[in-house]
């Protein structure tokens, strides 16, 4: 597979503003709390504990729909300066690593580390390694994917949260996709699983019966992207931006905004 050779990490802290936020406030822990907008400005939830989570809880929920379904729930107001001090500590980690490093949001970045002889060049050692220290420095939990390519390891540091790792390696890739959710898969949102749902397509295993030609008549160009998602197929390079990146994360959430993509349009890395 052509992938094989890379090692690329992703890395995404869990529940990072609401983590945050209990580091600074112990009394917070163990206590259901999310950081959004305030529920009588229509404003919504940006991030929430595991806690909050267990109420059904998630980011881009309505604030006030939050605290029907769990009226004991800490709103607290973002705040974006000392999230980005967290997230410049952790980066500051992260370079010791590689300078291939490719920022998503505050909490979440793809790292190349290829070249990196650290760890005996162990992809998977070095992610342990940077897990334990970022909790080490920061007292914030991370989770790490690690696999051959970008769209592997999104789904892996997925699969053990919260403070979890997950490896996939070459020989696993297979096992690993076959099985994947096509919803899993980038850019496949509710219209397009719906569309393959009637096409009998619910796992990658499913998508495989379509040939290159089938999935372009179907989809265009994005039709041979799923032919090779579905196959773990993914070349696109980790991109770092040389100019420095500043993260559009000021909105205050809150307006309401309709849905998840609105969300992370708000906390997108600009360059
Ligand atoms: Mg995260």
């Amino acid at each position: 597979m052509q992938d094989t050779g890379r090692k690329i990490i992703h890395v995404d802290c869990d529940c990072f503003y609401a983590s945050v936020e209990i580091r600074e406030n112990p009394d917070l822990r163990g206590r259901s709390v999310a950081v959004g907008g305030m529920p009588d400005q229509r404003g919504v939830i940006a991030t929430c504990n595991y806690e909050a989570r267990a109420f059904g809880i998630h980011s881009a929920m309505a604030s006030a729909y939050a605290r029907k379904l769990c009226p004991d729930l800490i709103i607290l107001k973002p705040c974006f300066d000392l999230y980005k001090a967290v997230s410049r500590d952790i980066h500051r980690i992260f370079a010791d690593y590689t300078d291939l490093i490719e920022p998503l949001s505050l909490d979440e970045a793809y790292l190349d580390v290829t070249d990196c002889d650290k760890c005996h060049g162990s992809g998977t050692l070095i992610a342990r390694e940077i897990r334990a220290r970022v909790k080490e420095a920061t007292r914030i939990t991370v989770s790490a994917g690690v696999a051959p390519n970008k769209f592997l390891a999104k789904i892996a540091s997925d699969w053990n949260k919260p403070d979890g790792l997950c490896v996939v390696t070459p020989d696993q890739i297979d096992d690993f996709v076959r099985q994947l959710p096509v919803r899993k898969l980038h850019g496949v949102g509710k219209a397009t699983a719906a569309r393959l749902k009637r096409m009998g397509v619910e796992t990658c295993e499913d998508l495989r019966q379509f040939s290159l030609v089938d999935m372009t008549q179907h989809f265009g160009s994005f039709g041979s992207r799923l032919y090779e998602l579905a196959r773990g197929i993914d070349q696109r390079p980790v991109e770092v931006s040389w100019r420095r990146k500043s993260i559009s994360v000021e909105n205050t959430y809150d307006h309401d905004l309709p849905d998840i993509e609105a969300v992370q349009l708000h906390v997108v890395v600009q360059t």
